[in-house]
Parts: C-alpha cells; structure tokens; sequence
C-alpha cells in the first residue's frame, strides 16, 4: 500500500496510523491543509474491506474538507479521520476515548467532529481526552436552541442554493409553481421539501424509507414516486439529497431538469460527468459549495453564535454559487472544475 505515491495523496500535510491493541483502535487520520487554519472534518467508523480501502477513503474525504472549508469562506483547513470496524459491533466508550488520545497527539492539527458511524455522544467521549474536536454546540449556541446537529443549517443553505440556481439558470426568483424533484427525504431532503413547498414549489420526492415519503405527501402535498422514476420526471430541478455517485452514464441522460441542486455529497460519478452535464445545459450546483450549510453552521456554534451572523454566512452560499455559474459560463467549463479552482485559489494564496 502506498501512501506518498497514493493516487489520492495530494500533498497531504499529515497521514498518521495508529492503533490500540487494549481497545481494538485501528484508525487513520488525514490532514490535508492547514494553511487556513486547523483541519477540521468527521470521524468516519466503516467496516473497510481493506487498509488500503480506508486510506483511500479518509485522504480523498480530508482533501475534500480543505475545499469546502476555502469556499465557504472559513478559518479552517481539511482533515478526516477513519476508525476501522463496524460501529454497530466494535464502537465501544473505550475506543471512543482512545481515538480522542490519538486526535490530541497531533496538537490541534486536527479537529474532529461526527460523521457516518460516529454520533455527538462520541464526539463528547473523545473530548474527554482531547481539546481539539468540533461539533459541540457552546453555551452561546445551547442558548439559542442551537443542538450541533449540522441538517437544519444544510437544508437551509441547500434552498438558498437552489434559488441562486434557478435564478441564474431560468431567470426566476419566484419559486412559485417550480417543479422540484428530490431525491431522499432525510435530514436534509424533508427539511429542503418544507422550505420549497412554502415557497410554493410543486414537490415529486422518492425514497427507500416509506413513511419518510409518507410524511411530504401530508405535509407538502408531494407526489409519490418511484425511485427508479424520479431522474425523468418533468420537473425544472433535481435535488439529490440521498447518496453519491448519483449523476452518472445511466441517470443524466435521463434528466429533463435543467438544474441539479441538491444537498448529496460526491454526486458526480466521475468529475467527466460534469462536462456531461454541462454539454447537455444542465447547470450542476457543486455538492461541497452547496452542501457547505452544516460546516457553517457547526463555525458559528463553537465560536460564540450569533444567529444573525450565521445566517448571514449561510446566505452567501447563494452569492458563491452563483460566481461559480458565472465563471463557468464565460469559461465554458464545468461548474465543479471552477469551484475547485476558486477553492484553491482561497487555500493556495
Ligand atoms: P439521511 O440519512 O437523514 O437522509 C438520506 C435519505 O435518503 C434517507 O431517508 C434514506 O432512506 C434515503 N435514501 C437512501 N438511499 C436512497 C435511494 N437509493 N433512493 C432514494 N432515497 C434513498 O441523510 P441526510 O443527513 O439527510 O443527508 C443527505 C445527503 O446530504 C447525504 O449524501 C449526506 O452526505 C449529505 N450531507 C448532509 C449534511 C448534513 O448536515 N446532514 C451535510 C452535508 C452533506
């Protein structure tokens, strides 16, 4: 397995191993960019296929974090940690702590917060050994109500990307009678759904969750659709807020949306599914400038809330966006190739 060479390494400024046999602890951690400020990203616990699965998993994901940290216009860098297992079966409050031991040994290079496996109560488990985590709303924010969950915040930047999206895309400000397809009504989806639906869009929502369905077809008057059904609907917006890998050689043909807008992470199979998009007139809103809601949101809640701070960085989630669309545009290149480089230009200066 190799690391400096890894496909994904990417100048990496840390990537450290370590494990404790007393808990079971085999985890990884990856800090890509601190030039912004310390790499802050979730500690992702997956039952990896291999070693080398996971070190592929926690460099790209870490470089991910330092671009989406730039473009959201934050203090922070990129890192990501990994715990080798199954949380289901091996989680345990031990090696919760041992994991919070190893992030204190990189001195705050770090800043670890919850992610796929891990929950806020580990998050609290490891800051019994460490500093240097995020994600723990402070007393300004419990305050305020404010509960370090990121969704709220990332349905809520997600609709003000949209916006900017079907302004810039159909010239419309009225979202009155828009067509709104979304896919997966979680967290974020069903959240986005109420927002859309109060701004008087006409909601089509699938999801392998029955009841989550359900619930928009009460509350929202949504139609009901398959989930094979919901890329070639009749609609002006796709919004995939479910899984990755999403926009592919099987679904893009099948859009009839003119925007994608939606709060997934890594939507895009290939980066080439991109200039796809972009060739047949889609406009794609890029999953880290859109989604970027809950790092936001997560800032403000440990660095002393004020609400009408937050929001008014949320807000500019819109104005990002839409330099990006512009970029694109007099560039003729695809919306995720410019908010890259306009993320390295922040990062790299
Ligand atoms: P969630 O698990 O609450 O919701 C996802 C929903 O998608 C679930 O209801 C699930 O049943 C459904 N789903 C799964 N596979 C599906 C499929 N094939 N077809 C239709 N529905 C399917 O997750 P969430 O927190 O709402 O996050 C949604 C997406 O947004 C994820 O990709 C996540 O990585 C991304 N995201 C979330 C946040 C956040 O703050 N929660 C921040 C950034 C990005």
């Amino acid at each position: 397995m190799s690391v400096f060479s890894h496909p994904e390494y990417d100048d990496h400024e840390h990537v450290a191993f370590h494990q404790d046999p007393a808990t079971g602890l085999k985890a990884i951690i990856a800090v890509h960019s601190t030039r912004l400020g310390p790499g802050l990203g979730g500690c992702r616990m997956w039952p990896y296929a291999s070693d080398a699965e996971a070190l592929t998993d926690v460099l790209r994901l870490s470089r991910g974090m330092t671009y989406k940290a730039a473009l959201a216009g934050l203090p922070q860098g990129g890192g990501k940690s990994v715990i080798l297992g199954d949380p289901r079966k091996h989680k345990t409050p031990e090696l919760m702590r041992a994991m919070g031991r190893f992030v204190n040994k990189l001195g705050g290079a770090y800043i670890a917060a919850e992610d796929s496996g891990t929950s806020v109560a580990d998050v609290r488990l490891m800051a019994e050994e460490t500093a240097h985590v995020g994600g723990l709303a402070d007393a300004q924010a419990q305050a305020a109500g404010r509960s370090g969950d990121p969704s709220p915040a990332t349905a809520y930047g997600t609709f003000v990307g949209l916006k900017a999206a079907v302004k810039f895309q159909l010239g419309r400000t009225d979202l009155k009678g828009l067509k709104v397809a979304i896919q997966g009504v979680g967290n974020v989806g069903y959240r986005l759904a109420k927002y859309l639906h109060e701004a008087g869009a006409q909601l089509w929502v699938t999801d392998i969750h029955h009841p989550a369905v359900q619930r928009c077809v009460q509350e929202f008057g949504a139609t009901a659709v398959s989930m094979e059904r919901i890329f070639g609907l009749e609609v002006d917006v796709f919004a995939p807020c479910a899984l990755g890998a999403i926009l592919n050689d099987l679904t893009i043909p099948e859009l009839k949306a003119t925007v994608v807008a939606g709060a997934a992470n890594n939507q895009l199979l290939r980066a080439g599914h991109g200039e796809e998009l972009m060739q047949r007139g889609i406009l794609y809103a890029p999953d880290y400038a859109i989604n970027a809601g809950g790092i936001i949101e997560i800032f403000h809640e440990t660095h002393g809330y004020d609400e009408a701070q937050a929001k008014a960085h949320l807000d500019r989630i819109g104005d990002t966006l839409t330099a990006i669309f512009q970029r694109a545009r007099d560039e003729h290149r695809p919306t995720g190739a410019i908010a890259d480089r306009m993320a390295e230009e922040i990062f790299r200066q």
